[in-house]
């Protein structure tokens, strides 16, 4: 069994790296989630040999047989984190160590191999360090996308003995289109996320699946995204399919729903709690009912609401939709909370507000 928190990484650079101007004709109008980077970083796990095979090489296909546990039992968890540019060029992370020791808890909720958080940090730094051309400046970053999946060839239901950690890179800009002050909402009064004693605060790709068919309905009610309510009374709001949800109320104060367990725990909103309360503004984390919303919408008491994560940053919502109708939320547009924290979080990652958290990780 590899107990040494660092992996030693054997590195094959791609045999034909992508041109600097193919890449900045990438980076130049980046999709969300279609280009990758030259590189991928994979390391294998085994009951016998526990962490080993650390490598960071040409991204390729994956070779998967049929029986390959993660295709049909869906043990599978990822992370999301994204590289910056700073105006002095520098390179830097996140709060990495947090997505490093949420992929542990994810991975003890999956039943899946533990890796310690230093060799996730190696892995994500390794492959920032080696495709750092791809970062782009200005607004746009280097998503990262670790994740491991159960690999042993086996139908029996029980954790795999063998799983393969791996972490890709996709130059991106905004998550929402362009231009877009503001989304629509869509609160699924049929379909919930997670349930008590389930996997709502681990980040596994089944918690998406299971997301997509009330995505898919807020898509045809003309919506971006859908917010959730809890499974037990339909009446509490959660979350959104891949972001946290805060309220800013009329005096000023935030609201966000509490870390109940069926909630996944953002670390953008986590930043944001700190964040707000260091600039005097109150927070509290407390169950909000989907009727209170309605009504505080419309008395003017909920003034603006955004939600937040690594993807879509802080984004306001606008308009709400629901089985019964619709109303909107303040002027349907970004307020002016919900800019000011964006601009405070966003400011910090990019390295153009000094960060007094030590938030920010320098990558070599
Ligand atoms: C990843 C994710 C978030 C946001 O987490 P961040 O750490 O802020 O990126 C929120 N909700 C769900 C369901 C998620 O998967």
């Amino acid at each position: 069994m590899n107990t040494d928190t660092q992996l030693q990484f054997v590195t094959t650079t791609h045999p034909t790296r992508t041109s600097p101007e193919q890449i900045a004709a990438s980076i130049a109008t980046p999709m969300f989630g279609r280009v990758f980077t030259d590189h991928m970083v994979t390391i294998r796990w085994t009951d016998a040999l526990g962490w080993h095979d650390a490598k960071v090489e040409a991204r390729r296909p994956f070779q998967i047989d049929p029986a390959c546990a993660v295709l049909h039992y869906a043990q599978e968890i990822f992370e999301g984190m994204k590289a910056y540019r700073g105006e002095d060029g520098a390179i830097s992370l996140f709060r990495p160590l947090e997505n490093a020791r949420r992929f542990r808890a994810s991975a003890a909720r999956m039943s899946m191999a533990d890796l310690p958080e230093a060799v996730f940090l190696q892995a994500v730094e390794a492959l920032v360090a080696i495709d750092r051309d791809w970062v782009p400046g200005g607004n746009g970053s280097l998503y990262l996308r670790p994740f491991m999946f159960a690999s042993e060839n086996f139908l029996g239901v029980r954790a795999s003995s063998e799983y393969v950690f791996c972490v890709i890179a996709c130059p991106v800009g905004p998550y929402f289109k362009a231009g877009k002050t503001a989304v629509n909402v869509w609160v699924s009064d049929q379909y919930t996320r997670a349930a008590p004693g389930g996997t709502g605060a681990a980040k596994c790709g089944g918690n998406y699946a299971a997301s997509l068919i009330a995505q898919t309905e807020a898509s045809e009610k003309g919506c971006d995204q859908v917010v959730f309510l809890d499974a037990a009374e339909h009446r509490w709001i959660e979350e959104l399919g891949g972001m946290n949800v805060f309220f800013v109320m009329d005096d000023g104060s935030l609201l966000t729903p509490p870390l109940s367990g069926t909630i996944l725990p953002g670390i953008t909103r986590a930043s944001i709690i700190e964040l707000a309360k260091r600039e005097g503004i109150a927070v509290r984390e407390t169950p909000y009912a989907f009727d209170t919303w309605r009504t505080d919408a419309a008395s003017g008491r909920v003034k603006e609401v955004f939600a937040c994560g690594t993807a879509a940053v802080v984004t306001a919502i606008g308009q709400v939709r629901h089985a019964d109708g619709e109303f909107t939320i303040g002027h349907g547009d970004e307020g002016e909370v919900t800019r000011h924290i964006r601009t405070l979080l966003t400011g910090i990652q990019r390295g153009k507000i000094a960060d007094p958290f030590g938030w920010v990780h320098r990558v070599k």
